[in-house]
C-alpha cells in the first residue's frame, strides 16, 4: 500500500479505523446498494464486516489496475468504472484493444498501467504468469487480485493453487484470491443476473478486506475464506458440477433403465413374439408413461427407507452416539436430491399421461373399440367397477403429485428459511409419508386384482406395479412398527440421550473416534 495515497489516508473517508486499513474512493450509490438480503451467505464462511463509513466519499475516484485485456479484463472494467472506479488496464497491445473497453477506461502499455494503482486484478492465465515477471519491481508492495479459474485437468496437475504460485513468483506483493467464481458474464451484466458471493481468501487481513470492500463497492458479497492455503478450494468451486446430484441422478436413471426394459419386454417383446402383433410404437410414449411412475414412487420410497434403517440401527445399538455406516451417512444426505427427482418424475408422468389422449395410437384404439360395439351390436359400454377403480385412481394420484409439490417447494431454500423446524420436519417427515401411502394406494387401485390375473404374467413375469409396492411396503410397514409404543418409547428415549447399559462398550476404538462425527438423522 502506497503510504502517501491520498484516498486512503483522507480523514474525509471517515472509515472510523486507522487510516492505513480500509477507504476506497467510493460512490455512495456504490456504498449503499447493498440490500440486506444479500448478506445472507449461501455457503458456510463468515462474510467479512461491512464498514458502513464509507459512505462519505473523497472526490477522487480511486484506481484499479487490471492485467490483461480478454473477456474478464474487459467485463471486470465495464463494473468498475460503472461502479464510479478509475480504471487503468495494462496490455502488451494496447492500441488494438483499447476500442474494446468502456470510454471510462485508460487502455495502455503494462508497465504504465501498473504504476499508480495499489490494487491491480490479474486477468491472464496462469500459463502467462512467468511473463509478467519483468514487471515485479513496479509491482513491489502492491495487491494483486488472482482471478483464475484452473481446468479440471490443471487443479489436479497442480498441488499448489493459482494464487500461491503467483504469490511465488512475486513475494514482494501480496496476493489476494478473489472473484474467480464470478463469470465474465455475471460481472458485465451485474451482481443481480447471477452469483452475488466472493469468496475471498489472503495471508494478509488488510489487504483481504480492501479487496472485500472492492466487491461490496461493485454489488457484491465478500465471504472471508481465510488464508492464501484455501484458494486451492476456492478455485475448485467454478469446477463442482451438482456434487450434491451425481449419486441420486445416476439412482434414478438406473432405475428408469431396468423399469424401462422391464415393460418393453412385457409390453413389447412378449406381444411380438408370442402373438406377432407389432407394438413397438408404444416405445417412446407409452412404456416411458409406465416406466416414469414406477421411478417416481420407488424414489419416494427410498426417501424414507434410510430413516427406517437408521431408527432399526439405532434401536439394536441402543444408542445414537454411534455413527451410522458410511453408505447409510450418505444415503441420508442426499434424501432432499432423491425426493426431488421423484417429484420430476411424477410431474413427468402426470403431464405425459394428461397428453396420452392426443396420440394417433391412442384416437385409433377408441375407434376401434366403437367399431366393436357397433359389431357386436352393443349401445351402452359402461362397467361400473371399472368406472369407480379409474376415479378413485386418478384422484389418488393427483393427491399424492399435490402433496410431493409440496413437498418439493418447501425444500426450496426461501421457502425453508420461513419455516420454524417443527413445521419444516412436519412437511417432510409427515405429509411426505402421507405422499407415500397415497402413491401406494395410487398404485394398487391401478393393478386392482391384475396381480392374480394369470394373463398378466406375461413370460412369467409379474405386472410391473408388484415390483414397486416391494420397497414402499416394506417402509410403511416399518413405519407402522415404529409407531408401536414400545418401539416408539424407545427410539424417543435414545434420540433424547438414552443409551442401553453397555451400548457404548461394544465400540471398537476406532469406532469411538468416528463417533464423534454427527450423524445425519
Ligand atoms: P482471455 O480472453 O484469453 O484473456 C487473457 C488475456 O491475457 C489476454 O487478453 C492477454 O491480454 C493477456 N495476456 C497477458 N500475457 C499473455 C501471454 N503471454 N499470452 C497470452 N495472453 C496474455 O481470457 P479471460 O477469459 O479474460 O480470462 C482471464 C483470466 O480470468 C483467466 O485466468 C481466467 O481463468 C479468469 N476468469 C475468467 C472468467 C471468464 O468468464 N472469462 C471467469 C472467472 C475467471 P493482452 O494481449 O492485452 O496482454
Amino acid at each position: 500500500m502506497a503510504a502517501g495515497d491520498p484516498h486512503l489516508t483522507s480523514p474525509a473517508l471517515g472509515c472510523g479505523e486507522s487510516p492505513n486499513t480500509v477507504g476506497y474512493g467510493l460512490h455512495p450509490r456504490s456504498a449503499t446498494n447493498m440490500p440486506g438480503e444479500m448478506d445472507r451467505p449461501l455457503i458456510s464462511h463468515h462474510l467479512v464486516e461491512s464498514n458502513s463509513s464509507l459512505a462519505e466519499v473523497p472526490n477522487q475516484a480511486f484506481k484499479v489496475g487490471i492485467l490483461g485485456s480478454g473477456d474478464f479484463a474487459r467485463s471486470l472494467a465495464t463494473r468498475l468504472v460503472g461502479s464510479r472506479f478509475s480504471v487503468v488496464v495494462g496490455s502488451r497491445h494496447p492500441k488494438r484493444i483499447a476500442g474494446l473497453f468502456p470510454s471510462g477506461a485508460q487502455v495502455t502499455f503494462q508497465e504504465e498501467a501498473v504504476s499508480s494503482p495499489d490494487i491491480i486484478f490479474v486477468a491472464v492465465f496462469r500459463e502467462h504468469y512467468p511473463t509478467l515477471c519483468g514487471l515485479s519491481d513496479q509491482l513491489a508492495g502492491k495487491i494483486l487480485v488472482d482471478v483464475s479459474n484452473p481446468t479440471e485437468h490443471e487443479h489436479l496437475q497442480h498441488r499448489e493453487s493459482n494464487a500461491e504460485y503467483l504469490a511465488s513468483l512475486f513475494p514482494t506483493c501480496t496476493v489476494v484470491k478473489a472473484f474467480n467464481v464470478i463469470s465474465a458474464w455475471t460481472l458485465q451484466a451485474g451482481p443481480r443476473d447471477g452469483n452475488r458471493q466472493v469468496p475471498i481468501c489472503s495471508d494478509q487481513q488488510e489487504a483481504k478486506h480492501k479487496v472485500s470492500e472492492l466487491a461490496r463497492a461493485m454489488g457484491f458479497t465478500p465471504v472471508d475464506m481465510g488464508s492464501l492455503a484455501s484458494a486451492r478450494e476456492v478455485e475448485a468451486m467454478p469446477l463442482r458440477l451438482f456434487p450434491g446430484w451425481k449419486v441420486p441422478v445416476l439412482l434414478a436413471l438406473g432405475l428408469f433403465v431396468c423399469f424401462y426394459a422391464y415393460n418393453f419386454v412385457r409390453d413389447v417383446l412378449q406381444p411380438y413374439v408370442r402373438e406377432g402383433k407389432n407394438k413397438f410404437y408404444k416405445l417412446p410414449v407409452s412404456v416411458v408413461n409406465m416406466t416414469l411412475p414406477c421411478v417416481a414412487y420407488v424414489l419416494l420410497s427410498l426417501v424414507y427407507l434410510p430413516g427406517v434403517l437408521a431408527a432399526a440401527l439405532q434401536l439394536q445399538r441402543g444408542t445414537k452416539y454411534r455413527r451410522f455406516p458410511d453408505w447409510l451417512d450418505h444415503w441420508l444426505q442426499h434424501r432432499k436430491q432423491i425426493g426431488l427427482l421423484s417429484f420430476f418424475c411424477a410431474a413427468l408422468h402426470a403431464l405425459y399421461s394428461f397428453c396420452l389422449p392426443l396420440s394417433r395410437s391412442h384416437r385409433y384404439d377408441l375407434v376401434n373399440l366403437a367399431v366393436k360395439q357397433v359389431l357386436a351390436n352393443k349401445s351402452h359400454l359402461w362397467i361400473e367397477e371399472e368406472v369407480w377403480r379409474m376415479e378413485i385412481y386418478l384422484s389418488l394420484g393427483i393427491l399424492a403429485l399435490g402433496t410431493l409439490s409440496l413437498l418439493a417447494v418447501t425444500s426450496l431454500p426461501s421457502i425453508t428459511n420461513s419455516l420454524s423446524w417443527r413445521e419444516f420436519s412436519f412437511v417432510q417427515s409427515t405429509l411426505g409419508f402421507v405422499a407415500l401411502v397415497l402413491s401406494t394406494l395410487h398404485t394398487l387401485t391401478y393393478g386392482w386384482t391384475r396381480a392374480f390375473e394369470e394373463s398378466r404374467y406375461k413370460f412369467y413375469l409379474p405386472p410391473t406395479f408388484t415390483l414397486t409396492l416391494l420397497v414402499p411396503c416394506v417402509v410403511i410397514m416399518a413405519k407402522g412398527l415404529f409407531l408401536l409404543p414400545c418401539f416408539r418409547r424407545r427410539l424417543v428415549q435414545i434420540r433424547r440421550g438414552w443409551e442401553r447399559d453397555g451400548a457404548l462398550k461394544c465400540a471398537l476404538p476406532e469406532d469411538c473416534a468416528l463417533a464423534e462425527k454427527c450423524s445425519h438423522v
